[in-house]
């Protein structure tokens, strides 16, 4: 997607802090942190959101959360975190590119907003 600002980065068109990367996804830290840990976790292919989930493209979102216990552990968040996937308008969606927060360092509520 030309106009899409995570496919941006994935593309290295768009600077970003990057956290890990492998040929099939792209981990940065999210540029307004809403937690003391706060990393997005994005497939390089482009996929709207979690809506877009589909048999054929779902195998890189198995290997997301690989990647997001992995961070999780490297940041030291033993005692928990919260992996987020806004979707659409309701969801508070902003960016039209899936991604996951994973968010630790503090403790989380519940409900969310
Ligand atoms: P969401 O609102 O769930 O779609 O999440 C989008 C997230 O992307 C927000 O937390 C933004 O702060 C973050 N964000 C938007 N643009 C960038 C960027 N260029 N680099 C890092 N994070 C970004
Ligand atoms: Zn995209």
């Amino acid at each position: 997607m030309s106009d899409c600002v995570f496919c941006k980065i994935a593309a290295g068109e768009i600077p970003s802090k990057k956290v890990y990367e492998d040929d099939q996804v792209l981990a940065f830290y999210d540029l307004d942190p809403q937690a003391p840990v706060h990393i997005l976790i994005i497939p390089k292919e482009h996929i709207g959101s979690v809506a877009e989930i589909t048999v054929e493209n779902s195998a890189v979102v198995a290997h997301i959360f690989e990647v997001a216990a992995k961070l999780a552990k490297v940041n030291g968040l033993e005692d928990g975190f919260r992996v987020v996937a806004n979707t659409g308008k309701d969801g508070g969606q902003t960016v039209p590119h899936l991604h996951f927060h994973l968010l630790g360092g503090r403790s989380m509520k519940w409900p969310p907003g």
